[in-house]
């Protein structure tokens, strides 16, 4: 199924974005190509491609420019593609609703398992009651709408990822290993950073009290709770 997606490339090196058309392609992915940022903004709009592979350093605007303007409108999963590898880049790239960041040169098998955990997640398992009640916050998961006191509140693709998996796992706690490997794929596990990170940020959207939060309970050197 994931095999039969169509992945939006934009990337200035004629030579990378040669070897990722060969790469989806022999995958089975469907390949669409683009050299700018234009290009490419005009090419998702177009083409509703179910995956955007994204260079951050394009000749006619910065990539992260590109990436916030696309997550207007744009809701399936984007993969950064880039030279820089400053941990700055990264957690802005993830903020600016990226699912994934992959660092030049990388290893196209590492690119391909990437990519289908990206398309697995923008297709999460169903679940059983469209809307959840948390106290003062609710969770559509048909709509994909997170709203506190009745108030939509806007979270990044990470962050609601992140929040719905804690809400299927209510009550449980989930290790730091298991969120990683979860939202951000098996190749994630050792990047501990990222849970901290990305549940401050979400503490601060639906907690009432960040500094004690109720939803979201850390158990100490383990992980986190949802506690609901
Ligand atoms: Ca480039």
């Amino acid at each position: 199924m994931d095999n039969q997606a169509r992945i939006l490339i934009i990337e200035d090196e004629a030579a990378i974005r040669k070897l990722l058309e060969i790469v989806l392609q022999s995958s089975q992915f469907e390949t669409l190509v683009a050299s700018t940022a234009q290009e490419g903004r005009i090419m998702a709009a177009s083409h509703q491609p179910d995956l955007v592979l994204l260079d951050l350093g394009l000749p006619d605007d910065d990539g992260q420019h590109l990436l916030a303007s696309l997550r207007e409108w744009y809701r399936q999963p984007v993969i950064i593609l880039s030279a820089r590898s400053a941990e700055s880049e990264v957690v802005q790239a993830l903020d600016n609703g990226a699912n994934d960041y992959l660092t030049k040169p990388f290893r196209t098998g590492e690119l391909l398992a990437r990519i289908r955990s990206a398309l697995r997640l923008a297709n999460p398992d169903v679940v059983n009651e469209p809307v959840k009640n948390y106290g003062h916050l609710s969770i559509d998961f048909s709509a994909r709408v997170v709203k506190r006191n009745g108030a939509v509140i806007k979270l990044t693709s990470t962050e609601y990822a992140l929040l719905a998996l804690f809400a299927r796992n209510e009550g449980k706690v989930l290790t730091h290993h298991f969120i990683l490997r979860e939202v951000w794929g098996p190749g994630y596990v050792e990047r501990t950073e990222y849970p901290r990170v990305f549940v401050g940020q979400l503490r601060k959207k639906i907690e009432e009290n960040p500094n004690r939060p109720a939803l979201i309970v850390t158990e100490s050197g383990i992980g986190y709770r949802f506690a609901g």
